[in-house]
């Protein structure tokens, strides 16, 4: 008998903790839409109330109101994302790959924004063999992304952004990204990996982000049974890590 209400009570606890979850994350979800919409919407509204006549107002106002949409589209892109990962119950389509070769195509795909802030990727030493590691490529290339994207866009202009992957255990590769940037204070740390949690919001505002990146790494490492580590130390940079299964 106790066993059992023991058991009820553990049920219902899961289930009051799984509906504040819901309702905290549909609290944020609805503010994150809410604060870029009504941007949109004010701007819109004094360039239709006059503002329009003025050459220079209207491309300024007409630039805000752009970058409230690109907010939305980042928010609802991330989303989109989480909704998918949840509904295939992150099904892990495990193969081996060359994890030098996934890092240099995203390399690749950032070098221009990377470039507008003046900063370097580079790979921490030259490697004279691939490293082969067995994971889901495309869920592993998305964390990559993520990692890669948050380095530039906390990194310090003219910085650093360096990768590399080393053994870490028997069966385990370690992949590091290291940023000189703007680092994070400790009180920080514990909820970093949050979705919607941000340390500053007007900066990564003015960064286009959706807070949702980390929470989307942290979902994809776990799914594949893996850990994330992450160190930082502020004003001096950050470096954020994640294991891998080694192929054999
Ligand atoms: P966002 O869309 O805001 O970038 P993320 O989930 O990717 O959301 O990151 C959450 C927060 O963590 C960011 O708002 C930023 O404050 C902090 N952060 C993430 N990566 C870094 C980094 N490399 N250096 C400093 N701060 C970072």
């Amino acid at each position: 008998m106790e066993k059992f209400v023991e058991g009820k009570r553990l049920e219902i606890k899961s289930l009051t903790d799984r509906d504040s979850f819901r309702r905290d994350f549909l609290g944020n979800l609805a503010h994150e839409l809410k604060t870029p919409l009504f941007t949109v919407q004010g701007y819109i509204l004094t360039l239709m109330e006059g503002a329009v006549n003025d050459k220079q107002i209207r491309m300024k106002y007409l630039d805000r109101a752009n970058k409230g949409v690109e907010r939305l589209v980042a928010v609802i892109k991330d989303l989109d994302m989480i909704s998918k990962l949840e509904n295939d119950g992150m099904k892990i389509n495990f193969e081996v790959f060359n994890i030098l070769e996934l890092i240099q195509n995203v390399f690749d795909l950032f070098e221009m924004k990377a470039k507008k802030r003046n900063i370097t990727l580079q790979f921490d030493k030259v490697y004279e063999f691939p490293v082969f590691v067995k994971a889901d490529v495309e869920k592993i290339e998305q964390v990559l992304i993520n990692l890669i994207v948050n380095s530039i866009k906390y990194g310090k202009p003219n910085g650093t952004t360096i990768v590399g992957a080393e053994s870490y255990t028997n069966q385990k590769f370690i992949v590091k990204v290291i940023d000189n940037g703007e680092g994070i204070k400790k009180i920080h740390l514990p909820r970093l990996f949050e979705r919607f949690y941000r340390v500053d919001q007007s900066r990564s505002r003015e960064q286009g982000g959706s807070g949702l990146g980390l929470s989307i790494v942290k979902h994809i490492i776990e799914a594949h049974d893996q850990n994330i580590l992450l160190k930082s130390t502020y004003n001096k940079g950050s470096e954020f890590s994640f294991t891998v299964e080694k192929a054999r």
